[in-house]
Formats: C-alpha cells, sequence, structure tokens
C-alpha cells in the first residue's frame, strides 16, 4: 500500500512546491532529486527576522542517497553572519556551496547541527514564514508563458503595476520592457519573446525586489554572459544586496572582491576563510584560485586582442 502512496506523495510534494514558489530555482532545487519531503515541527511559529543574522553551527548534511552509500556532503560547516554582511562561498565543482544554500531555503534536513536566524532555529519554524523571508536569484530563471508584467509581479501576490515598474527599474530592465511594442503585456517564454541569460537574470532580480526579503541567496549564473553583461548584472546584485544580509554562491572569483567574508570549501569543509585580501596574502587555495582565474581572463582578452 506505501508503495502505491509513494508517487501521489510524489505529486502532492511537487504541487506543494511550485505553489511555495520554488518553481524558480532553477537547478539550485532541483525538484525530482528530492528524495523526501521536509515537514513543519509541531507547533512551529512564524520566523521573526528583525536583523538577519544568520548562524550555521556544525552543520552536517548527506543526500539520502543509496548510490553513493549516503555519504557526507557537508562536514561540520560554522558560518557567521551578521545582519546585512555579505558572504561568498567559493570553492571547487562538488564541493557543496549549492547545497548549503538549499539547506538555508530548508529544501531537506540537517543530519546534523543547526541553522539559525536571528536565533530561531530554522527547523522549528514554519517553512512558509522562512521561504518568505528569503529571496533567491537563480542561475537559470524559469519564465512563465505569460506576459512579462506577469513574470515579474509572481514575486508578490497583489502586486500592482507602478510596484511592478519600480521593480523593473531597480533590476535595469524597465528600458528593455518599454521598448517592446507591447510593453509589460509583452508574451515571453517559449511561444512569446525569447529573453537572453542576462535579460532572464534580471527578470529575476526584479522579482526578488518585489518581493523584498530581508534575505537574499545569490546563485551566480555559470553560463556565460558577455563580459559587458556580466558587470551590469553583478553592479545590480551589489546594490540589491546592500542592507540585507546575503549569501553569494561565487564561480567567478572577480566578483566576490567585495563580500565582506568569503568561506572556501572544499570537499565538504570550509578549508579557509576571510576576506579577498586576507585571502590573497595568505597564498592557499583560494589565491591558486585566483591567480588560474586571473590567467584565464588575461588569456581570452588577449584571444579577442588578436581577433
Ligand atoms: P558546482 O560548483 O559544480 O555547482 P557545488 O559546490 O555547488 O558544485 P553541490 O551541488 O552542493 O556542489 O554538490 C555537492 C555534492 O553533492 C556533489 O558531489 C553532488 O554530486 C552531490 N549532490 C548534489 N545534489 C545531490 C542530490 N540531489 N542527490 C545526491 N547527491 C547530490
Amino acid at each position: 500500500l506505501a508503495q502505491l502512496f509513494r508517487p501521489l506523495d510524489l505529486l502532492g510534494m511537487v504541487y506543494r512546491t511550485i505553489r511555495q514558489g520554488v518553481i524558480d530555482m532553477g537547478s539550485m532545487f532541483d525538484l525530482i532529486d528530492t528524495p523526501s519531503e521536509v515537514v513543519d515541527a509541531p507547533g512551529a511559529t512564524a520566523l521573526v527576522v528583525d536583523r538577519g543574522h544568520i548562524r550555521f553551527e556544525d552543520v552536517r548534511f548527506g543526500y539520502d542517497d543509496p548510490e553513493h552509500g549516503g555519504r557526507e556532503i557537508l562536514k561540520g560547516i560554522d558560518l557567521n553572519i551578521p545582519a546585512g554582511h555579505t558572504l561568498a562561498v567559493v570553492g571547487p565543482s562538488g564541493a557543496g556551496k549549492s547545497t548549503l544554500a538549499r539547506l538555508m531555503y530548508r529544501f531537506y534536513d540537517l543530519t546534523g547541527g543547526r541553522i539559525t536566524i536571528d536565533d530561531q532555529d530554522i527547523a522549528q519554524v514554519t517553512q512558509a514564514s522562512l521561504r518568505a523571508a528569503i529571496g533567491i536569484v537563480p542561475q537559470d530563471t524559469v519564465l512563465f508563458n505569460d506576459t512579462i508584467g506577469y513574470n515579474i509581479a509572481y514575486g508578490r501576490e497583489g502586486a500592482d503595476q507602478q510596484q511592478i515598474e519600480t521593480a523593473a527599474r531597480g533590476a535595469a530592465i524597465a528600458g528593455f520592457i518599454e521598448s517592446q511594442s507591447e510593453g509589460y503585456q509583452t508574451r515571453v517564454g517559449e511561444r512569446g519573446l525569447k529573453l537572453s541569460g542576462g535579460e532572464k537574470q534580471r527578470v529575476a532580480i526584479a522579482r526578488t525586489l518585489l518581493k523584498n526579503p530581508p534575505i537574499l541567496i545569490l546563485d551566480e549564473a555559470t553560463s556565460a554572459l558577455d563580459s559587458r553583461t556580466e558587470g551590469e548584472i553583478q553592479d545590480t546584485l551589489e546594490a540589491i544586496s546592500a542592507r540585507r544580509t546575503t549569501i553569494v554562491i561565487a564561480h567567478r572569483l572577480s566578483t566576490v572582491v567585495n563580500a565582506d567574508e568569503i568561506v572556501v570549501l572544499e570537499a565538504g569543509q570550509v578549508v579557509e576563510r576571510g576576506n579577498h585580501a586576507k585571502l590573497l596574502r595568505k597564498g592557499g587555495l583560494y589565491a591558486e584560485m585566483w591567480n588560474r582565474q586571473a590567467q584565464e581572463r588575461a588569456d581570452e582578452d588577449g584571444v579577442m586582442a588578436a581577433e
């Protein structure tokens, strides 16, 4: 009987997850891979964010993945992100960076330790209140086959046209929208206007501005944006993360130089932490990654200059 109900459970979970707005989280939260549903603790109360101080205390986690023997992915992570600060998480592929962000949003429960926001354990508050407090700008934004206005308004139920336009201006996409013959009524997605990677990311930023959360998670796009677009998006992201506690999952180190703290994750452990200058002086993994990426940038510029 349990076998019979499993697919129904899964469907229910997918529906609830979509309803809660998780669909726009792109590759960060892969619904199909989600092994079990996280439920509210009995008597869970609403999260109250007054400052937005985040702590990870000895956080441990492994995916319930029989193929890999349930191996531990995060092996005791301690983080302290004071209200309004930006923490950047860097490290090799597979180190566990995106997993940290998924746990913050409580997509999975921890196997050890705890995560708190303003001293409240996120496992003890309602998921709805937790997710309302966190805005995510994902790597790949999923757009609905609807108008561009609808796609932005999705950030906040009942948003009016003026609020949508203010958010679009904040995300520096208002000019682009206004240049379309149907403006905010222009249809996008498979059956409408195709947006570039950078434009889609701006829609995600506009949604987040409408939501106006005290906490932000930015999952930096790995997909190639041209360097001008990348720089402009970076400026917009820096502007929206000012005054908000922000976690940036960074793939390009050039974008983390201004972070208050950078943690280098390797195989599920923090191996270095500090600001950019301190980590460069240390001459460890961060410095090595920085030098390699600087060399790659120089090579690219060389290729471009030669062309
Ligand atoms: P990248 O820079 O490539 O995005 P990352 O540091 O963000 O990597 P994670 O996505 O957090 O890494 O993955 C950490 C480890 O967890 C990897 O070994 C990955 O294979 C594994 N993993 C990720 N998602 C799942 C899942 N749903 N089920 C099982 N294992 C997973």
